[in-house]
């Protein structure tokens, strides 16, 4: 597998020939397409992981329509992807929404992400799919005053909770793998879930139960009515349950994984003709209404487009030779088949 820990990188500078946002299936399609044409990409994502929602949405299930892959599942179509790009080297950034774009005076693009990563590149390329996973937030009075201070919905360092009496809430497989991961570096953890049955992986689910039988971990089985504390720091959380009424369960800070969901995000504001939620690319180039910005998969629109992931394969391919003029404004474009091409063979590794 390529390096896919380009997030250790943040709050620097980098330049490419084209910037993508989105690490599903059609934009690691796409860092293939652009490397066939020697163009260099680097990868932005929310996730923490390359997939998109193949791997975030249905890791274990069937794909049967991608061509001659009679069956594949979410998880093994990404890990083929990213061998397949492998040589191209791409970098990606994790764990980071491309949130403000603008047009340099030289033509190129500037893409700032929400944790300060800044890439410039003469293509940016939206792969954005159904939008950036966001996590779901529990509706919970209060829940703004700690949102970010001392109430997360990610692990984005480890550190950050050494020493701490962390909260731990929800009952999937994000919750049970940061109760074992993070169990050795706080001072006290508790797991928070409304019901004694978990959704996570048997192996987590067991190590999970391990940890409260050597009081490791105070499993607590309720559901949350409030959150208590003063200027952003959380001191407990009260709990409702019906074998023990209310209940106080103390804590520093509250993990909540309560699954994602996707939301279009900045992208809406980067003033890119929309059609219906949806970026409008013309078919030929899958440019946007902006010139130097392309758009492919879930997220771009076309009359008859379909949310396919081969749709997004050859709109890859498209894109790749449209875009190749601003990355390479001095050199000419062949049209080359990967069977009868030394040099692609060459940039592949093969003979
Ligand atoms: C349950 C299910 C089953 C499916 N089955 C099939 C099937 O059998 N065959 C088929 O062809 N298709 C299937 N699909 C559809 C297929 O998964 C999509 O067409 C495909 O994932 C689209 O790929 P994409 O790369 O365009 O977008 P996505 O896979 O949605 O990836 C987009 C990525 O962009 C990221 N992103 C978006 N905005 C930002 C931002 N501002 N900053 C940072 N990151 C951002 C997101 O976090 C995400 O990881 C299925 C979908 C679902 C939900």
């Amino acid at each position: 597998m390529p390096d896919a820990g380009g997030d250790s990188h943040k709050s620097e500078s980098y330049k490419t020939d084209v910037i993508i946002i989105g690490g599903g299936p059609v934009g690691l399609f796409a860092v293939f397409e652009l490397g066939l044409l020697g163009l260099s990409a680097h990868v932005v994502d929310i996730l923490d992981r390359p997939g998109g929602q193949c791997a975030e949405l249905y890791p274990e299930k069937t794909i049967l329509d991608i061509p001659s892959r009679l069956k594949i599942t979410g998880q093994e179509l990404t890990n083929d992807l990213m061998t397949q790009i492998e040589p191209f080297h791409p970098t990606f950034h994790f764990q980071q929404m491309a949130e403000k774009v603008e047009k340099l005076e030289n033509g190129h693009w500037r893409l700032v992400t929400d944790q300060g990563t800044t890439l410039e590149a003469p293509v940016l390329l939206i792969a954005g799919g159904g939008g950036s996973f966001m996590p779901k937030k529990p509706k919970l009075d209060r829940l703004e005053e700690f949102d970010g201070e001392s109430i997360f919905y990610a692990v984005r360092k480890m550190e950050q909770f050494r020493g701490k009496n962390v909260l731990i809430a929800g009952g999937g497989d994000s919750a049970l793998d940061w109760v074992v991961n993070l169990n050795p570096i706080v001072s006290g953890m508790s797991l928070v879930h409304r019901r004694n049955e978990f959704r996570g992986a048997q192996a987590t689910v067991d190590q999970m139960y391990a940890l409260v039988a050597a009081g490791k971990v105070n499993l607590a089985i309720g559901d949350i009515l409030r959150l208590n504390g003063e200027g952003g720091q959380l001191t407990s959380v009260t709990l409702k349950s019906t074998e023990k009424g209310e209940f106080d369960v103390p804590c520093d800070v509250m993990l909540a994984f309560y699954g994602l969901t996707m939301k279009l995000g900045p992208i809406a504001e980067w003033g890119l003709n929309m059609d219906n939620n949806r970026v409008a690319v013309s078919t030929e180039t899958f440019e946007t209404s902006t010139p130097g910005i392309f758009c492919i998969g879930d997220m771009c629109y076309y009359p008859g487009k379909l949310k396919l992931i081969l749709s997004g394969f050859h709109e890859s391919a498209l894109m790749a030779h449209a875009c190749f003029h601003y990355a390479r404004p001095n050199q000419k474009l062949r049209f080359e088949h990967t069977t009868s091409s030394s040099s692609i063979q060459a940039k592949l590794g093969v003979s």
